[in-house]
């Protein structure tokens, strides 16, 4: 070979070298764009899929380990758990913790309850389709979409009234669900009777018109005690001839219920 040939062949490889070199360089560049493009048509995943299922797995495991069955969950209530975004629910600051089995801040000194509480006491409350159900302290809505996921016709309450009008906002969803402003102590009598009552915050004792809007053969699931220390958390059982039965269930810590006389 010539040593002009040796010239021309290392000219020849070091062109090869060049476009290659730019095809490297260049070619991540309509990727890069396809997935910028991507994420911006594509229908938005629901990125706490995985956490939702880790939280109910753990609910599970919770519920099995109850030796005497008082505090067992429904599968029933934890597949409805399954599908209910609580990340909506919560303040976007919180939303990365919306999966994780405890209580979080909603704003004005309010919270959304544990996970577990609220399967706890929608177990206890039984809801099925088409039953009239009222909740005291509507706080996020979490808790009244569970109830309306089972079919159940939900009146809610909530003293706050931003915290009611935003959850009336997030719960338009659900047709059978009517949020209310209101003091949730004297119940919604146009509304009563109710199949079951759900109070999502500590009272003193059991306010009697809320015993009154209870169906024969209804059931209200409420914190009683003091504000300062634990509640424990009753299921008042009205039967078919009006007497009432109470069940203490667990100790449990609740926001007061304020308002009443
Ligand atoms: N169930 C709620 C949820 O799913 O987010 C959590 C409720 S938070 C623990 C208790 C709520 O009860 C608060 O939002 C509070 O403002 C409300 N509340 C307190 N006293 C009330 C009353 N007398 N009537 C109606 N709501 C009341």
């Amino acid at each position: 070979m010539s040593g002009a040939d040796a010239r021309a062949g290392f000219l020849h490889r070091r062109a090869i070298v060049k476009a290659i070199v730019a095809a490297i360089v260049l070619s991540p560049l309509p990727v890069l764009s396809f997935a910028a493009s991507a994420r911006q048509t594509a229908p938005r995943a629901d990125r706490y899929a995985g956490p939702r299922a880790a939280l109910v797995a753990e609910l599970r495991e919770q519920s099995r380990g109850d030796s005497d069955g008082a505090t067992r969950i429904d599968p029933a209530v934890l597949a409805i758990l399954a599908r209910v975004p609580r990340h909506e629910y919560v303040p976007a600051s919180e939303r990365d913790s919306a999966y994780e089995n405890r209580p979080l801040g909603i704003g004005y000194g309010q919270t959304i309850s544990q996970p577990y509480i609220v399967a706890l006491m929608t177990t206890l409350a039984a809801p099925r389709a088409g039953q009239n159900i009222l909740e005291v302290g509507t706080g996020s809505g979490y808790q009244a979409a569970v109830l309306a996921e089972a079919g159940a016709k939900v009146r809610t309450i909530e003293i706050v009234d931003p915290l009611a009008k935003q959850a009336t906002q997030r719960l338009r969803r659900y047709p059978d669900v009517e949020v209310r402003n209101g003091d949730g102590y004297y119940g919604w009598k146009e509304q009563a009777p109710f199949d079951a009552i759900v109070v999502t915050a500590a009272a003193s004792s059991i306010p009697p018109p809320l015993v009154q809007q209870l169906k024969p053969g209804g059931r209200m699931v409420i914190p009683v005690g003091s504000s300062f220390f634990t509640q424990t958390l009753l299921l008042v059982e009205k039967d078919a001839t009006g007497r009432v039965r109470t069940r203490q269930v667990l100790p449990v810590r609740f926001v007061p219920l304020t308002g009443g006389p």
